[in-house]
């Protein structure tokens, strides 16, 4: 697919398929057997408020809102941006961490017809310049007062000399449409009319493996059905409260945290990720459901976590290998337990509910939809391996992605259209079900805590350096983030130290969680037979050197 650079139009649409790049009798399909709806993002929403008014539908430190006051103030916050003069399908820069605010303006940008562009708090100019010239970003939207840089006055140095940034919205501070309820809803529904469900709804970023960051197009449709049937495999009701820690402008905070509650008319309790601050909240919110990422592996060990467990049906730890001393941990009080693989771009693997104990903590489980296709390929070929061997995770189905937005990248994708994950994985027979175990990965990245890093970006950024030569990145385990980055660097003679290359980076604009957090210096770089980067001996003389430092 190349899209159109209409986000929210069907500009894009090429014969045959939908403006994301989905084959349209497949479209057609998914929509007869009741899988993807045809409303947008905003009427789905509107529609469970409907039929839940006075539930709570988000909870966070700063305050609480039912559905009807959701629903209501985000229709007036809609007709705010519409006086703006942006107009439907034009991308907007989100940029915000996790508050109550975060949610209002996240179904206000959809109500408008707006096209989020799900980035983080911890970006910099050097991310956020190339995503938003990428897709033609018209509006940057920002918190003020975060901890560290002004993100307000970032937004306005960003907008300086770019052909299309025309507003900075802050959260908290964005306007409202001096209408009444009735016409701000009538406003809303007029511009949903517009909307086709098959429109591009929002860009997700790629965790990707390339030197730029690669944009991921969702559908209204496809969207609101992944978090439909991540619902339901969790068998989430009205009457759950589903805690949530990690980023929610993150695929999975959007589709687990705000979408998924929102699609059964569920409360999403929203915490910033330090456990001493979301502890208290989950347990005075009586959270029934929780998603734990890699950082929040230790939850379990919190003093509050008693009293928490005593309301938790439901726990998924997703990110990392889970140890049977958190499995047991986790559930404590009588919670089910289980695992979630998810990405970006679409696939969910979650282990199903009437699973063993097994089967949840030593596999990541089965896609979530039934026409999803989870097929395990020798890299690089077409060739599925056998069971139990260990092989690429490749992915088809009716909300993984046919291609990235504005790039063309056949090598991502096998030749009937199933993502390649970069991801190792086997197929395990357990119960009854092809449950697959996660096994390593190919793609070329640091998982920090959950925040992937590009090792060729970084790379890239490092070359620049008027005395680096040569530079590898490689991950070196860290017990609470599971990665951090470690730079191999060879110089022109002149040694560089850790803090030139993060000076360096600094003036880059690069976002700090991709700084590499030690260097190791040589006069070359191991390289295999072949010529490239010896990266599995790096990654090993790290490991290494790090357990002989411990001891
Ligand atoms: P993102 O698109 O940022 O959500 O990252 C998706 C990637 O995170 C996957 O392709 C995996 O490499 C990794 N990932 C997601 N879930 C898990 C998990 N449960 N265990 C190990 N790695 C995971």
């Amino acid at each position: 697919m190349t899209a159109g650079t209409s986000a929210g139009t069907s500009a894009g649409t090429s014969a045959g398929t939908t403006a994301a790049g989905f084959p349209a009798e497949l479209a057609d399909r998914y929509r007869a057997e009741g899988l993807w709806g045809t409303r947008t993002l905003a009427e789905e929403f509107h529609a469970v408020a409907r039929a839940h008014p006075d539930r709570d539908a988000v909870v966070a430190a700063q305050g609480r809102l039912t559905y009807a006051e959701l629903d209501e103030r985000t229709d007036r916050v809609a007709v705010g941006l519409a006086g703006l003069g942006l107009r439907p399908g034009d991308p907007v820069i989100v940029q915000v961490t996790n508050r109550l605010e975060t949610v209002v303006a996240w179904y206000a940008l959809l109500k408008a017809g707006l096209v989020p562009v799900a980035t983080l708090a911890a970006h910099r100019g050097h991310e956020i310049a190339h995503i938003s010239r990428a897709v033609g970003a018209r509006a940057h939207l920002v918190e003020a007062g975060t901890r560290g840089t002004d993100l307000v006055a970032f937004a306005h140095e960003q907008a300086v000399d770019h052909p299309t940034l025309r507003h900075v919205l802050v959260l908290g501070d964005l306007p409202t449409g001096d209408v009444d309820a009735d016409e701000a809803r009538r406003r809303v529904e007029e511009i949903q009319h517009g909307i086709d469900p098959d429109d591009v709804a929002v860009f997700q970023l790629s965790g990707g493996t390339t030197g730029v960051p690669k944009l991921i197009p969702r559908p209204h449709a496809e969207y609101w059905y992944n978090a439909r049937a991540y619902a339901e495999v969790l068998g989430w009701t009205a009457d759950d409260r589903v805690g949530h820690l990690i980023p929610v402008i993150h695929n999975a905070g959007v589709v687990c945290g705000v979408h998924g509650p929102h699609t059964v008319g569920a409360c999403l309790v929203l915490t910033d990720h330090d456990l001493d601050t979301a502890m208290p909240l989950l347990v005075a919110e009586r959270a029934t459901s929780v998603l734990f990422g890699h950082v929040h592996y230790r939850a379990p060990e919190h003093p509050l976590y008693d009293e928490l467990a005593a309301t938790l049906r439901v726990v998924v730890l997703s990110g990392a290998k889970v140890s049977e001393e958190l499995f047991a941990a986790a559930g404590q009080g009588g919670a089910w337990v289980g695992q979630l693989f998810g990405m970006a771009e679409g696939m969910f693997l979650v282990t199903p509910r009437g699973s063993s104990a097994d089967l949840r903590r030593t596999t990541v489980g089965v896609p979530i939809s039934p026409l999803d296709e989870a097929r395990i390929l020798a890299p690089g070929t077409e060739e599925e391996v056998a069971d139990g061997e260990v092989g690429e995770l490749c992915c088809r189905g009716p909300y993984t992605l046919r291609g990235y937005h504005g790039l063309d990248r056949p090598e991502a994708f096998t030749a009937d259209g199933a993502y390649r994950t970069g991801d190792l994985a086997a197929v395990r027979l357990l119960d009854g079900y092809r449950a697959i175990s996660v096994e390593g990965r190919i793609k070329d990245l640091i998982n920090r805590g959950g925040e992937k890093i590009n090792a060729e970006e970084v790379e890239l950024l490092l070359l620049a350096h008027p005395h680096v030569v040569e530079a590898a990145l490689v991950a070196m385990p860290d017990p609470r983030l599971g990665e951090r980055g470690c730079a191999y660097v060879a110089t022109d003679g002149t040694p560089v130290t850790l803090a030139d290359l993060q000076a360096h980076l600094t003036a880059l604009d690069v976002a700090k969680f991709k700084w590499p957090e030690r260097v190791e210096l040589r006069e070359a770089l191991p390289r295999t037979k072949v010529g490239k980067l010896d990266k599995v001996a790096m990654t090993a003389d790290i490991a290494a050197r790090l357990s002989g430092e411990d001891t």
